[in-house]
């Protein structure tokens, strides 16, 4: 398996399951290291357990805010996890038995470990995340800040910025620090332009020590599956990212773990990742990224509005199917008429 990020474990962890004998090769010098706001929603279809010592924060709502108006609070609906995303995936390999070899770098040109004078894996899966994705990408940035005041947080804040098509986040980190970004359609510069304006129109963040400035592109631009550098993608390589929200954890490691089940039943791991649903719930969120996009930024406050708060989480976490939303939406007409044509 190429790549230690949630879809590579995810995928080592089913063909271990299934008695394989699993070598992952990552490129860096620990599993997990890319940027990321490492929040794992709990939607009961995560493949990997996470243990106990992995878990930074339990997260019991999400605060949401549009153009800076508070929206509404999802508790209960809304729970999960920031995680320590190194320890968390270095559990579940070695939980597994698979065997990790780090700072191992497979060559997409040649299909070959170790460069062009390397080895050629007869068997095996790609996961080296967003570089590798040939859809449409946005940026997001995050800054770690020193604080204290987040220690006793469970709470996620989202604040919609309906000009940008993203938003901003507040999530509480490791105890004495909170992460807060921004991801969305803009420029990288911008988007830090953004950030900076966030953070400083918070008196409780802005006189405060930012001790880490990070960044990466994510996926959004729906599934791409196919093969790189003669071996299945899987996870965000191959598109696993919630369009919408940008979560990418657990729909990679399902991804993964689904592609590393079929190949170790002798199925396809394309076919397979493709017919899982959280493929589905990808598509639907790509079709309503598509519809909102053409929109302006008012109509799409509308609509955050209007998208009552159970809808917007089901939505959110990839839980609705595109029958019952659509439904969903006939029940509501007003500002919702818009998003159910543009969908139909
Ligand atoms: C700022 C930011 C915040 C985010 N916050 C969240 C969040 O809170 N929750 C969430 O669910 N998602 C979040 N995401 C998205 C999430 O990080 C990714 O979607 C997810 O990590 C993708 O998993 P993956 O295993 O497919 O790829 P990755 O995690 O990118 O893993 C790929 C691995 O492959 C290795 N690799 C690449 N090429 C090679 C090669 N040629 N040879 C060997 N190894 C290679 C890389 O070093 C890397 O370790 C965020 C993203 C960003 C940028």
């Amino acid at each position: 398996v190429v790549g230690a990020g949630p879809a590579g474990v995810g995928a080592a962890v089913a063909l271990s399951k299934a008695g394989y004998k699993v070598v992952v090769h990552e490129a860096m010098e620990r599993p997990g290291l890319k940027p990321c706001g490492r929040g794992i929603p709990v939607v009961g279809d995560l493949p990997v357990r996470v243990p106990g010592d992995a878990v930074v924060r339990r997260i019991r709502e999400a605060v949401m805010y549009v153009n800076g108006e508070y929206l509404f609070t999802l508790k209960d609906i809304f729970t999960g996890y920031i995680v320590d995303k190194t320890l968390f995936l270095e559990h579940a390999l070695s939980e597994a038995g698979a065997e990790a070899r780090y700072k191992s770098k497979f060559d997409v040109r040649s299909g070959r470990i170790g460069g062009p004078g390397g080895f050629k894996p007869e068997i095996g899966l790609f996961a080296g995340g967003h570089p590798y994705y040939d859809g449409e990408k946005i940026m997001a940035i995050q800054y770690i800040i020193e604080t204290r005041e987040y220690d006793d947080s469970e709470s996620l804040e989202i604040y919609f910025d309906t000009g940008l098509l993203g938003y901003y986040y507040i999530f509480p980190g490791k105890p004495g620090t909170v992460e807060v970004g921004v991801g969305g359609f803009a420029t990288p510069r911008h988007l830090k332009t953004l950030l900076d304006k966030f953070v400083k129109s918070r008196e409780n963040l802005r006189d405060k020590r930012i001790l880490k400035v990070e960044g990466a592109r994510i996926a959004v631009g729906g599934l791409s599956l196919g093969y790189t550098g003669g071996l299945p993608r899987i996870g965000e390589a191959a598109g696993f990212v919630m369009p919408l929200t940008g979560e990418g954890i657990r729909p990679s490691m399902i991804s993964g773990y689904t592609a590393g089940k079929a190949l170790a039943e002798g199925g396809d791991p394309l076919k397979a990742q493709g017919a899982s649903p959280i493929a589905e719930a990808i598509e639907l969120q790509r079709r309503v990224l598509n519809a909102v996009k053409r929109m302006d930024p008012e109509e799409r406050a509308q609509i955050l509005k209007a998208l009552p708060p159970e809808v917007h989480a089901e939505l959110s976490l990839g839980r609705i199917g595109y029958k019952r939303f659509i439904m969903e939406l006939a029940r509501r007409p007003g500002s919702l008429v818009k998003l159910l044509m543009a969908l139909r």
